[in-house]
């Protein structure tokens, strides 16, 4: 018998950095909204009424989460020009990741309504999923493993580099 391993070197980094960090405790994404420490911290681009971060469980390489920085746990709870710039984001996050990953589609979503819909944070926010023509590997029908060919770091530089489509600039 013999063991697979997966290397995954750029955990020692993040394990290093854990132990520097203080524990946060509250919302998770009112405290990326507000820059506190503890919060793992991958924004791609924020302004006074929304931010796009990325998801740190990332389905795929280019999986955005698009918030708005007030907490607000209903769509309708959401002022109409909240709302109304959380989707012209979403609409732009779609945009950014197309041209950095160049995905086949995507999938967006919102949990709302806590556990049963299987949102883990209550704070709303949409996710936006690229999707490849071969995102389904070995690993992930077989092994509960998802394998990401790239590193969060190197996902936040690449989209960084398109992060002004988020502004509405061309
Ligand atoms: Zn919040």
């Amino acid at each position: 018998m013999y063991l697979n391993y997966i290397w995954a070197t750029d955990r020692m980094s993040y394990m290093k950095n854990k132990k520097k960090m203080q524990p946060y405790k509250g919302c998770i994404f009112c405290g990326v909204a507000k820059g506190k420490l503890g919060v793992i911290n991958k924004v791609i681009y924020k302004d006074k009424m929304a931010m796009v971060i990325l998801n740190v469980f990332p389905y795929n390489r280019g999986h955005v989460q698009v918030i708005p920085i007030r907490h607000v746990e209903a769509l309708e709870d959401l002022k109409d020009e909240e709302r109304d710039h959380l989707f012209k984001l979403v609409a732009r996050s779609i945009k950014m990741v197309k041209k950095a990953f160049e995905p086949k589609g995507f999938n967006l979503g919102m949990n709302i309504g806590g556990e049963l819909t299987g949102a883990s944070i209550k704070h709303i926010h949409v996710q936006v999923v690229p999707r490849y023509k071969r995102d389904l590997g070995f690993m992930e029908v077989t092994g509960s493993t998802k394998v990401m060919p790239i590193t969060l770091d190197q996902v936040q530089k690449k989209l960084k580099k398109y992060a002004y489509l988020l502004k509405g600039d061309k």
